[in-house]
Formats: structure tokens, sequence, C-alpha cells
């Protein structure tokens, strides 16, 4: 696309609060404050160098050429190269000390951001999509370093070359100048003429490669799918409908939006030709030099440009700040609460999990959990059952504290969870959920990520307990194989082996485990049943059960319905009630055939 279409700006363009978020962005420019000084007064010497220059050109013409006095010209000329290497060195060490600014300050962004990202709570990510973040962390500070790099010094510059050729054009000749100026409604009504069109038409081609792309990604990903179903030549058909459609509306976007760069020649042409005629006539009359002249002429070419480039910087700024101020939203957010003052740490604990009359709520007015009580002796492992938005996770959200309840008390050990650090809890806890999360690194860095300080010898050892070993071992370069962070390239099942593996490793009392409903093969389900058991043996277990078997060896059952436990007990009185519990078990049996 031609660089002369301007920006549209979408809803999430503008910001809502454009002058505070310009303050707080100056306060992390302000950090380097010296350097900025600096670029800005570089900004005004190759801004007064450029007006120097043709000032210096009429300056010949009246006092040396028309005169012909040479010595004096030859003078002048040198002081023209003299203006001219100062303002293309003053352009050069602006742009070198902003690239600078603009990369420390969005260094010190994106670390202030990373940073506050780690410091927010688990209902702050809950309640967002994750790829919104993502775009913030990385889009969105890319557009405030790209504009702190371009629009920073050109806005400035454009500023004071518009405010100085106006300022010496009305000095030398304020009629003259008028006279010229006419031609800038002209410009502006042309330019509103052409970006009518293009901005209609650039709308269209956005929307046009945006479905492109989707296409794309979407037959790129599901590849696989197209194949099984034969839909390849459906794929290729659609793809070239949609292709066709880009290619009208970047034709047609291109074709009027290069009008633009012609438009501004015409324009400056006619400038020129209307201060070479009337300067001729006011010359002639003796109201003004042959010098001034060819200022004006010059002049007329600059502002133009600089003229141009507002306009076309000012939608770029104004996404800009857009961006920092959804990064500074971020920045905002309140942290997870800090540990009480006196909140102590714990060290190890024997694993006594108490609930009293919890009651929890994720939004005002709908209760999540009400009046839940129980108590896990040491060791023992609890299975939570019920239908699905019973509140199972609840209760593991909460004790974890990745929520805070709103009624009763949690006690670890007769101890108030409340009263010991979050980061002490949670070190006493070991996880292992349904979406196991893997990140790039090799499978033994993965396991380690339970205990770091693991030696390699304890990463196998708690592999060959998580009944991980062997397929490890058949793994191309066995524990140093490189797994990616979606976890391609091994299985469902021997992901949640690894982290089985890792949950070994740390060694918690307390274990949280939510089942995995996912179908595995029998022989792997097999596996990590067993790994299971030997990761549960003597640890305190409180389980989101979905499978038979752990529901039937658990020590106590908790049956949840709507946030409340309505039964509870073994497996074998729960059966003997036939209450809720029965008619899910014996559901489930037909199930699983
Ligand atoms: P279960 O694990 O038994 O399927 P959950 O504990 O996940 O149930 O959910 C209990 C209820 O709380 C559901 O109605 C669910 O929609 C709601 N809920 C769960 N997580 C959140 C959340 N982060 N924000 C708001 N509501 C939630």
């Amino acid at each position: 696309m031609s660089k002369h279409v301007r920006k549209k700006l979408g809803k999430n363009d503008k910001a809502k609060d454009a002058r505070g978020t310009l303050r707080r962005l100056w306060n992390y420019l302000s950090e380097m404050k010296v350097i900025l000084y600096l670029v800005i007064l570089m900004v005004f010497i190759s801004s007064a160098a450029a007006l120097f220059g043709p000032f210096l050109v009429g300056k010949a013409i009246d006092e040396y050429i028309v005169t012909k006095e040479t010595s004096g010209l030859i003078g002048l000329v040198i002081g023209l190269v003299a203006v001219y290497i100062f303002h293309s060195l003053s352009v050069w060490f602006q742009n070198y000390w902003m690239i600078g600014v603009a990369q420390d300050t969005v260094y010190r962004l994106r670390k202030d951001l990373f940073h506050q990202l780690h410091q927010l709570s688990i209902p702050f990510f809950d309640k967002r999509k994750h790829g919104e973040l993502m775009s913030r962390v990385t889009n969105d500070i890319d557009n405030v370093s790209a504009t702190l790099n371009s629009s920073f010094i050109q806005i400035i510059s454009s500023v004071l070359t518009l405010a100085g050729t106006v300022s010496i054009m009305l000095w030398l000749s304020p009629l003259l100048t008028l006279i010229t100026l006419t031609i800038v409604p002209l410009m502006a009504l042309g330019m509103k003429w052409i970006t009518k069109r293009t901005g209609r038409l650039f709308k269209q081609y956005q929307q046009n490669i945006g479905e492109l792309n989707g296409y794309i990604e979407e037959t790129i990903s599901g590849h696989s799918i197209i194949k099984t179903f034969s839909r390849e030549d459906t794929a290729i058909k659609d793809f070239g409908e949609k292709n066709q459609r880009l290619r009208t509306a970047a034709y047609w976007a291109d074709t009027y939006s290069g009008f633009i760069p012609k438009l501004m020649n015409v324009l400056n042409n006619l400038s020129f030709a209307v201060i070479a005629g009337v300067g001729g006539i006011f010359a002639l009359n003796g109201m003004i030099t042959i010098g001034v002249i060819v200022i004006f002429a010059e002049y007329a070419r600059q502002f133009t440009r600089p003229l141009n480039e507002l306009a076309n910087q000012y939608n770029t700024l104004l996404s800009a700040i857009a961006g920092a101020e959804r990064v500074f939203q971020i920045l905002d957010e309140e942290e997870e609460a800090k540990d009480e003052g006196d909140a102590v740490e714990i060290d190890s604990v024997e694993g006594k999990v108490e609930f009293q009359h919890v009651s929890f709520s994720y939004e005002k007015g709908d209760q999540t959990l009400q009046d839940v009580s129980f108590t896990i002796t040491p060791g023992e492992t609890v299975a939570l059952v019920g239908p699905t938005g019973a509140g199972k996770t609840t209760i593991t959200n909460l004790l974890s504290r990745f929520y805070e309840l709103n009624e009763g008390t949690i006690e670890i050990d007769d101890q108030n969870i409340q009263t010991i650090k979050r980061k002490s809890l949670r070190q006493q806890m070991g996880f292992v959920l349904q979406d196991s999360f893997l990140f790039q690194g090799t499978i033994a860095d993965n396991i380690r990520y339970g205990r770091l300080e693991a030696g390699d010898e304890e990463v196998r050892e708690a592999a060959k307990l998580a009944n991980a070993h062997s397929f490890i071992e058949k793994m191309p370069e066995g524990y140093d194989t490189m797994l990616r962070h979606d976890g391609s390239g091994i299985s469902q099942g021997q992901k949640q082996l690894l982290s089985i593996a890792r949950a070994i490793l740390s060694n918690p009392s307390i274990l949280i485990l939510d089942e995995a409903t996912s179908s595995i093969d029998t022989i792997t389900e097999l596996k990590i049943q067993e790994a299971l058991k030997r990761l549960m043996k003597g640890r305190t277990s409180v389980v989101v059960a979905h499978r038979l078997n752990t529901i039937r060896q658990a020590d106590q059952i908790l049956v949840l319905d709507q946030g409340r436990i309505i039964e509870r007990g073994s497996h074998n009185e729960l059966l003997k009630q036939r209450g809720f519990y029965h008619g899910l078990y014996h559901s489930q049996l037909k199930e699983s055939g």
C-alpha cells in the first residue's frame, strides 16, 4: 500500500485520556531528559539551518550577483556550504540520539509491563483474553517505539519549519505571503477530496486483507481436516475469490492514493508560478528584490512538506497514544493483594486441611460456594465430584489463594491460610492440572520446573516414579529432547506423566489434582493411574475427580451441587444412600461401558 494512504482510526485507536497518557509517557521519557533536550536543540539547529539556506541564496543574488561582486559571493557560498553541513550533522545527531531515547524508553516500559504481569492476580488473567494481553506487550509497545522514533522529531521540526518560514516570509513581504498562502486552502480541499475516497477504499482493503489472512491461518492450522474431508478444491476456490477481492481493493486504493503526491506537485508548481509572476510584478515596481522572489519560491516548496507531514503523523500519533494508554492501564491494575504485614512463612506442613463455613462468589450477587465445611486429615485423599459448574475448581482456587474467600476460614495444620504468605503457602502445594503446562526447553528442564535446584539423578528418579522414564528414553535425545511450549511432539498422556514427574520432584505436602477428562489410550491411562497413586501416597490430596478409579479409592468423597456439599462419605457409604452420587456413579459406569 502506498504510504500516502492515511491510516483510518479504528475504535481502538483513540485514547480516552490523551493528555494524561502523554504526561505519563513524558515521565518515562524524562529519565533521559538531558539527551532529549539535546535532541530538541538539534531539531532547532537543523530547522534554523534549513530556513537560513534559502535566505543566504536570496542575499547572494541581491547583494553580490546583481552587483557582480565576486569575492563577497565566494564568502557567501562558503557560508552556505557550512550551513548545509551544519544541517546534515544536526539531523544525524538528532536521529542518533532519538533512537537511543526511544529504545531506552520502550525497554523500561516493556520491563515494567512484564514485571507487572507477574504481580497481577489470577482473577485478572481469568477475565482477559490471552491474545489481547500479548498484543499489549508486543504490538502496543512496538507502536509507541516506532512513533517515538519517527514522529517526535518530525512533529517538532514541522512546527518549527512552518512557523519559521511563515514568519520570515511575512517579514520580507506581507502581501506576497498572503498571496502565496492562498494555495493552502486549495491544498486542503484537494487532500480532503482524495482522502474521502481513499479512506473508504482503504477500509475495504483492510477488511479484505484481514479476511484473506484469517483464511490462510485457518487453512494452514486445519490442513489435516481439509485433507480428510477432501476439501482442497473448495479451499483453493475460496482463496481465489478472496485474493481477487483483495486485488481489486488494493488496486483502487493505491491508484487514488497515488494522486496525492501528484496533486501536491501540481499545487507546488502552481504556487511557484504565482510567486514568480506576482513577485516579478512587485520586483518591477521596486516593492521587493529578486532575491526575495527566490527565497519565497524556496520557502513555498518547504512549507507544503511539513504540512503534509503533520497531517500524516497525526493519526499515527493518536494510535500510539492509545496504545500507550492500554499499556498504562495494565500498569495501573491492582496487583495481587500484598500479604498481610504479619503473614508468616511456613516450612513444612503435615497436611491437615479444614474448610469452615466457607462462602464465596466471583461476581457480587451469585453465590458460587455456600457454607462449605470439611476436614481432610494428613495424607488423606478427598475427591470432589459433581456436575460442571458445581464449584469444585473454585474450592481448589480458594485453597491456593488464587481467589480470596468472602466468609468462613480455611486452615492448614490449624493455621488460617490468610496468615500465611501466599508464596510460602503455594510452595507447600503441588498442582497437576488438566492443561499440563510445558514450556520451550528440554524434557529435563520441564520436569525440573518443579524444583529448580534438583540434580539430573533426581529428575530421572522422579520420571521413573511418574512412569515417564521409558518413553523419555525412547525420544531421540532422551532427557535432552527439546519440547515446544504447545507440547506438540508428545501425546496428551505423556504430557500428564511429565507434569506428574514435576509434582513428584517438588515433593509437596498437599496435592491439587484436576483430572483430565480427555480420552487417553488404556495403557497410558493405566500408567497415569499408577503414577498418580505413587504421587498421592502419604500426601493430602484434593482431587477434582472424573475417573471412577480415583473416586472409588478416595477416603472421602464430597458431592457438590450449585456450590453446596450435598452428600459426603466414602464410595460405599454414598452408594448405600442411593442419592445423587448413586445416580452419578451409575450413569458414569454406563458411559465407560
Ligand atoms: P466446576 O469445577 O465444578 O466445574 P467451577 O468451580 O469452575 O465449577 O465453577 C463454579 C461456578 O463459578 C460456575 O458457575 C462458573 O461459571 C463460575 N466461575 C468459575 N470461574 C469463574 C471466574 N473466574 N469468574 C467468574 N465466575 C467463575
